[in-house]
């Protein structure tokens, strides 16, 4: 199945010459390095290639090769002659108005996929869909540059949460192991991903943690970051990112529910889970979705409002 997608997309890559490469609103970093990776892999083919995004990267990954090259639009109107649609289940999680107008690739490992390309290829199995992008890589034939090698391993990295995550299998690390030989670094690499926070971040991680709440007899932690702590801290939204991991560094927690007020009574809500707890159907009650493991929704009401909704689903995932 794999190789067919893999050749059906080596072949429409080969027989055209004008690409948009894009991936969903708010990138992370199996976003960026997918998008980046692609995009350098078919320069080195001659094509034409342009990287849009409808918000811009997060600071820490804006040090790394071809990433400020990204433009952020919410809208396409140029001649291509596709567009490769990267970790985006439906076309509308690019954030990005008129990619419906191309012969569009879809490669992606989120569950529920909509199928929306004139090409798709879905892998719920792959650890990050910089794995795909790999495959897609090596069948072009094109040389594994330490930049390409970079993002790469950036996407791995960090969508397996420092390879903490399930879908880790002995392809994530024979990646790994070919991206290293190949130029990546990966202790440069963890430091600007992880290592290259700052002091709003930190005095915003104390405040949050200083108000975690319990739930599920301890099992499940929320965390709430509302605009007046924003404002108090001077920190910013993007100053959150990472920190809905440390309650599950706790043994007895196996997930946690993070509030991000976006506007007055207007919630994204981050879910993270261990083992075999599903917080992507929780998401999906929501209209949100994701990953077994982590996934995501957005909410509109007060606040004691939509902690309740998800707490009642976060209470059934949990039983
Ligand atoms: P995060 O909490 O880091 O924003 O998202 C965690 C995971 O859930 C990521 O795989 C992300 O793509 C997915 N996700 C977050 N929010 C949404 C959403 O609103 N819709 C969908 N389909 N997926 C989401
Ligand atoms: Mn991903």
């Amino acid at each position: 199945m794999s190789a067919d997608s893999v050749a059906a997309i080596r072949n429409a890559i080969l027989s055209r010459q004008r690409f948009v490469i894009t991936s969903h609103a708010r990138p992370d970093g199996d976003a960026i390095g997918s998008q980046v990776a692609m995009a350098l892999a078919l320069r080195q083919l001659g094509k034409d290639v342009q990287m849009v995004s409808a918000d811009p990267a997060p600071p820490q990954f804006q040090t790394f090769p071809g990433v400020s090259e990204i433009q952020v639009s919410q809208s396409v109107e140029e001649k291509f002659d596709a567009a490769i649609v990267m970790e985006c289940g439906d076309l509308s999680r690019t954030g990005i108005q008129g990619l419906d107008r191309y012969f569009v690739i879809n490669i992606d490992h989120h569950p529920g996929n909509k199928n929306y390309g004139a090409i798709n290829w879905f892998d719920a199995g792959a650890a990050a869909c910089g794995e795909m992008v790999f495959d897609v890589i090596e069948a072009l034939g094109v040389s594994l540059t330490p930049e390409i090698a970079t993002h790469v391993y950036i996407t791995i990295l960090t969508d397996t949460g420092g390879f903490h995550y399930s879908h880790i299998t002995p392809r994530t690390f024979e990646i790994c192991r070919r991206c290293t030989e190949a130029g990546a670094e990966p202790e440069p690499i963890a430091r600007a991903v992880y290592d290259s926070s700052t002091m709003g971040r930190l005095r915003l991680m104390g405040a949050v943690l200083h108000s975690l709440e319990f739930e599920s007899g301890g099992r499940a932690v929320l965390a709430a970051l509302k605009l007046d702590l924003l404002r108090e801290t001077g920190a910013t939204h993007e100053d959150a990112d990472g920190l809905i991991n440390i309650p599950l560094t706790v043994k007895d927690i196996h997930a946690v529910a993070f509030f991000k007020e976006i506007a007055p009574d207007s919630f994204r809500i981050s879910l993270r889970s261990k083992g075999g707890i599903d917080v992507n159907r929780v998401a999906n009650v929501f209209g949100g979705g994701g990953h077994k493991n982590a996934a995501g929704c957005t909410l509109n009401g007060p606040y004691p409002e939509v902690r309740q909704k998800v707490v009642a689903e976060l209470n059934r995932a949990l039983t």
